[in-house]
């Protein structure tokens, strides 16, 4: 067996060689344990999921659709194909008996890596020092289970993409400033949208001393952004815009709100993943659209409407590097764990932690 694949889950690797190892040999006992496991296995996967492992999926979507589709059924293990915090929310939302896994550990997400619970709880800290007003934490989804706990025990919020402006109004209501976490451009174009102008809005970057601010700043502010970003959707540029324009100015523009404000602010439309696959659906035939979020699902959408021309707004390939970690030997390591009743992989969130963040996303569903 080659050195690359000598790791903790070495005892369940496929007895291959590099060169086989997308062959039919894997992939054709995947689908054999698969379907021995049926009755107790539902593998998820997320939409930025490569084709090689999408086929393999029962249910698509994004990371709290499938949580929460996963934790209805009657399947003790639950394999995500997706980042560590998906699977933590899945954790977080399925019962006590289901096991949720993650085929490799290392797929994490550079944006949740971005703020932790240490930095959040100094931040927090230091802004209630400087303002009388009341702020309300509100974090998005794609973070650490220890976040997700934090605003559940700060009287805030998790959101999504799709929910995100009926969150910050119901935080707004409640306060007089929203602390926004880690993505600052979720948080910027949502407010923006809602009316809230960017002279409102600064940055706490967690690198810099005081995150960068004075006590004045903080004071005037509306909305505390956190200096986090996708790496992915940063990969998209106004230049793109422009560039197409000139040489296809009949092409749609449509791009995924974690895109910085200008792309975003230029585009002639934006949403969530399910926004945009919904949008795509619903275009007529012959449309050409260039889509602005991570390169699997554009090229599946392209795949699914031979009649449209769905391209990506970057001439670059914007891939999820973390998502592209989840390779079909790593599933079937998995599977072969599950199979010996020792599942590898397991993913548990810690229940304090776990109960906090289940109020926030309690809230949430309340809300949205
Ligand atoms: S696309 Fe961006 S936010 Fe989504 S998992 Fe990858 S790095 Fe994280």
């Amino acid at each position: 067996m080659l050195d690359l694949f000598k790791n903790k889950q070495d005892d369940f690797l496929p007895d291959v060689t590099e060169e086989q190892l997308n062959d039919e040999k894997v992939i054709e006992e995947i689908w054999k344990l698969k379907e021995k496991l049926a009755d107790q296995l539902v593998i998820l996967g997320h939409h930025y999921q490569q084709d090689d492992v999408i086929q393999f999926a029962d249910i698509t979507g994004d990371s709290l659709k499938l949580a929460r589709e996963a934790a209805k059924l009657d399947k003790k293990y639950i394999l995500f194909c997706g980042v560590h915090f998906m699977a933590e929310t899945a954790d977080m939302l399925s019962s006590e008996e289901q096991v949720v896994i993650l085929p490799d550990l290392n797929a994490g997400c550079s944006m949740a890596d971005m703020a932790n619970r240490e930095q959040i709880d100094k931040a927090w800290a230091w802004l209630n020092q400087h303002t009388e007003d009341k702020i309300v934490p509100v974090t998005y989804i794609n973070c650490d289970a220890h976040l997700k706990a934090f605003v559940g025990d700060n009287d805030g919020s998790i959101c999504t993409s799709s929910n995100a402006e009926k969150i910050i109004e119901w935080a707004l209501s409640r306060g007089q400033k929203l602390m926004f976490f880690p993505d600052q451009h979720l948080g910027r174009n949502t407010c923006f949208k809602m009316g809230i102008p960017l002279e409102e809005m600064v940055v706490y970057n967690p690198n810099m001393q005081y995150g960068g601010l004075t006590p004045e700043q903080v004071k005037n502010a509306k909305v505390i952004l956190w200096y986090g970003y996708c790496s992915v959707h940063q990969g998209f540029t106004v230049e793109h815009i422009q560039a197409l324009r000139k040489d296809s100015p009949e092409t749609k523009i449509i791009v995924h709100p974690e895109c910085n404000f200008d792309v975003w602010k230029n585009a002639d439309d934006a949403g969530s993943t399910s926004y945009i696959i919904d949008a795509i659906e619903k275009a007529p035939a012959g449309s050409k659209i260039a889509v602005g979020t991570e390169i699997n699902l554009v090229n599946r959408l392209n795949a699914k409407y031979p009649d449209k021309n769905i391209t990506s707004l970057s001439p670059y390939q914007c891939l999820c590097t973390t998502m592209y970690r989840v390779r079909p030997r790593w599933l079937l390591s998995s599977l072969r764990a599950i199979d010996r009743s020792h599942p590898i992989n397991v993913i548990k969130v810690p229940k304090d932690i776990a109960a906090s963040g289940l109020k926030a996303l309690d809230r949430m569903l309340d809300i949205s």
